[in-house]
Formats: structure tokens, sequence, C-alpha cells
């Protein structure tokens, strides 16, 4: 990215004029793309929810061309087909549906976890479990949150079994799953806290094989490109809040636990949903999905009273990201393990917490290459975020720092709107130890 942009981006952050907007859905991009992998083609109406709804990460490859059946237009993906009315070929904005892919391909179960359970007055909804009269089951822990997260009724629908053990058809291992109308959940705990702990059923796949759909490669069709997500327009308006130390007495820079809680509680009310900047970036860059009411809580500096804030984060089935300064931050690698066990991310926050336009170049480079290296020496994984110390950055920093091995910057401020343009310094909104739940929600809502 050029030293431009990110002056403009400073420019729009200073200024504040850029409209929020939420995330991109018509685009203005082509209006067929081809995927080489598998040989297909995807078209309008199809493209738009494919790439509004979760794109590659959610409905995997076309795996069929669009074409008539059941007297509508349908197309087979790996993990899903897509329908809409017969007369909607190539046209934008038409009503596109989803197949009940999972209640189709399940419907001759009789195992005791696809029986509806009858619970009748229906028990409250709490961050860690909610009952659905209208199928008689339940969603709890990590399947909740990943539900949440990745497009909830709209692509999966309604649990239609609750959770068991079953043998992965594709692989042969056990796994936890639970079935959905259109979706299998398979359960990954050693990918906890990245968009991996729940891996989708290959159920497209198998309505194919069972529908004997033709799903042999076909040649491009003249002058239609492969697939990029980089050939759509994305931008949307995501709060991204920034906290730092958890106790008392309140201060610009330290929350009370009862406070935080306090606007934890807001949120789960409110219908917000906790996102990782993994999948903030995933959302960005490669048109991955982002719920309507998502953000991102972060903390930074990595003093050991966060480990509370965790704990309160993790009791409600949120996440946050914790960018410490490695070696100074009082967590170390064992409460950083603890935090990785309760799903939160871990980001980078330099290795001296100096203002880095200060620095000279090597200097700069050192800070944010050093910090990663030993952060991913400690806990076996990519550490792929950093957040620039004071918020302290400028064009310089930020073009050293993105060659450094990072998928993207943080700032310290700047408001809420995402655009690639700003991928080395999104926008972050600072919350201090003394606001009022008012002032928060204005923050989360508004600003
Ligand atoms: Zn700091």
């Amino acid at each position: 990215m050029g030293r431009l942009g990110l002056l403009l981006a400073l420019a729009f952050a200073v200024l504040g004029t850029v409209p929020a907007t939420q995330p991109a859905r018509a685009s203005s991009g082509p209006p067929v793309v081809y995927f080489s992998a598998t040989g297909h083609h995807l078209a309008e109406p199809f493209l738009s929810f494919w790439r509004g709804h979760g794109g590659l990460r959610i409905f995997g490859y076309p795996i069929s061309e669009a074409h008539e059946r059941e007297g509508m237009l349908v197309q087979y993906f790996e993990r899903a087909r897509m329908e809409a009315p017969r007369t909607c070929a190539a046209v934008t904005d038409c009503p596109v549906q989803l197949t009940r892919v999972g209640a189709l391909l399940s419907a001759e179960r009789r195992e005791p976890a696809f029986a509806p359970l009858v619970l009748d007055p229906s028990p409250p909804d709490t961050p860690l479990r909610r009952y659905f009269p209208e199928t008689g089951h339940t969603l709890a822990y990590g399947f909740l949150r990943y539900w949440l997260r990745n497009g909830a009724l709209t692509v999966f629908g309604y649990p239609i079994s609750e959770e068991f053990r079953e043998i992965d058809p594709e692989t042969g291992y056990t796994f936890t799953v639970q079935y959905f109308e259109r979706a299998r959940f398979e359960w990954h705990p050693e990918a906890l806290g990245t968009l991996w702990e729940v891996q989708l059923g290959r159920l497209g796949a198998a309505l194919a094989t069972r529908d004997g759909v033709d799903t042999a490669p076909v040649p491009r069709q003249h002058g239609v490109p492969d697939y990029d997500p980089s050939l759509f327009p994305r931008a949307f308006r995501l709060p991204v809040l920034m906290y730092h130390d958890v106790g008392e007495p309140a201060g610009r820079y330290r929350i009370p636990l009862w406070r935080l809680e306090q606007q934890l509680d807001w949120l789960f009310a409110k219908g917000y949903v906790t996102v990782s900047l993994e999948q903030a970036y995933e959302a960005l860059l490669a048109d991955g999905p982002l719920p309507e009411r998502a953000v991102v809580i972060t903390f930074d500096d990595g003093s050991r009273s966060q480990l509370a804030a965790a704990r309160a984060l993790a009791t409600r089935n949120m996440t946050a990201t914790f960018f410490v300064v490695p070696g100074r931050s009082a967590l170390g690698p064992a409460e950083l393990r603890e935090l990785r066990s309760m799903g939160h991310e871990i980001g980078s926050h330099s290795m001296t917490h100096r203002m880095m336009t200060r620095l000279a170049d090597r200097d700069v480079h050192w800070e944010a290459e050093a910090s990663r290296r030993v952060l991913q020496e400690w806990l076996g994984e990519p550490i792929r975020f950093f957040a620039y110390p004071g918020g302290d950055w400028n064009g310089r920093v930020a073009v050293i720092v993105s060659t450094t091995g990072y998928q993207g910057g943080l700032a310290a401020w700047g408001g809420a709107r995402w655009t690639r343009e700003r991928r080395w310094a999104e926008p972050r909104i600072e919350i201090g130890g003394t606001i009022s739940l008012d002032r928060f929600a204005w923050y989360v809502e508004r600003f």
C-alpha cells in the first residue's frame, strides 16, 4: 500500500468525514468470476450472496454451474446449495435462499440427539446457552459462539440436534458435532479461538452426490476473471474497543471490573457479538463473514489485572485480543497460554513500548519483528496483529511494520470505519475507566 493511502486515511481519521455504512453487500466488481480450483463460475444473484454471507470459509467453492432444477435456479457449493427464483439468472438483488441441506440429509436419523426436547416454559437465554422452541434443541458454548459469529439463522438455520459424538464420514475420526437446518458443525478444540475451532461438513457435496449433479469442471467463459476478493470494494463500520488496566481507582487507563462487566452485559443485551481481529481482517480482505452487530474488544499493555477481565468475558462467551509487550508485560507465557485456553487472541505491542515515530527505521523493524518472534516462540502459533504503542504511527512506521510478518496493525483512535487502505492502522475507540454507560453506548453505536 502506498504512503498516500495512509496519509489519506490519517486525514479521514482526523476529520471524521467518512460516512458509516454496514458491511458491503452489492458490488461494483465483475458480475461473474471463475474458480480454477473446481472449474466453475459464480455469477449473480449467488455471487453477492456468497460474498455477503461468508465466502469461501463458510460455503466453500462452487462445485456446479448455476442451473435449473425443481423449477428453481440452484447452484451447489462444497458446504451449501443456493436457490433463487428461476427468473433470477444474472440478476443482482434477487432473493437468494440456502437449501436446508442439514435437514434433508439427516431426515432418516433416529438417534436420541435428534429427538426434540420439549421444555415448557422455555428457559431464558444466557450468553452460554440458548434453547430454540422452534425445533426443540439447545445451542451452547463454542457452537453457540461460532453460530453467532458466522451467520446465525440466515446461514445455518436452527439446531436440529443436540451435540453428540459422531464419526466423520470423510476422515474416519470421531468428533463432537451438531446438526443445523443448513449445516453440520464439527468441534476442533486444537483450533480453539481461531476461525477453525468449528469446521463445517461438506453437505453441499453430499447433496450433489445424492442428486446426481454433474460436478465436472467446465472451461472458463471468455473474459471471466479468477475470483479474487480485491476485485470488489469492501468497507464497514466496526467498533474496536481499547482498554488498558482493570481495577480501582478508576482513571483514564484503569476501569473497575464492575463497570467493565456492566458494559459487557449491555453488549449482550443489545445483541452485540464479539469477534477476533482474525475474523475482522478476514472480513476486510477475504470476504469473510461479519455479524451485523460485531464488536472487537482489545486490552493493551498486558497487566495482570486483565486476567479478571478475561474470565469475565469467558463467562459471557465473549473473547478479546490482548496486546502485550513480551518480557515487560506482567502477562508471561503461562498467563498467555491461559488466555488462549479461554479462546482469547494475543497480539504484539512491541518490545519496549517506545513511541515508534521517533525511532530509526531499523529500530521500528526490530520492535515489530522481535516481539512477534518471541510471542510465537512462547505460544507456538502465529501472531497476526500489532498495536502501535501509544497509538503512535505514521506512514513510514506503518510501511516498515507491514514488512515484518503481520496481517494488520491497529491505531488507538480514528473512529470505527474499517477500509482496506487503513489495513496497517485500523481505528480503535479508547474506553476510559470513568465513562458512563450512556457514553459507552454512544461510542459503540454512533462514534
Ligand atoms: Zn500501550
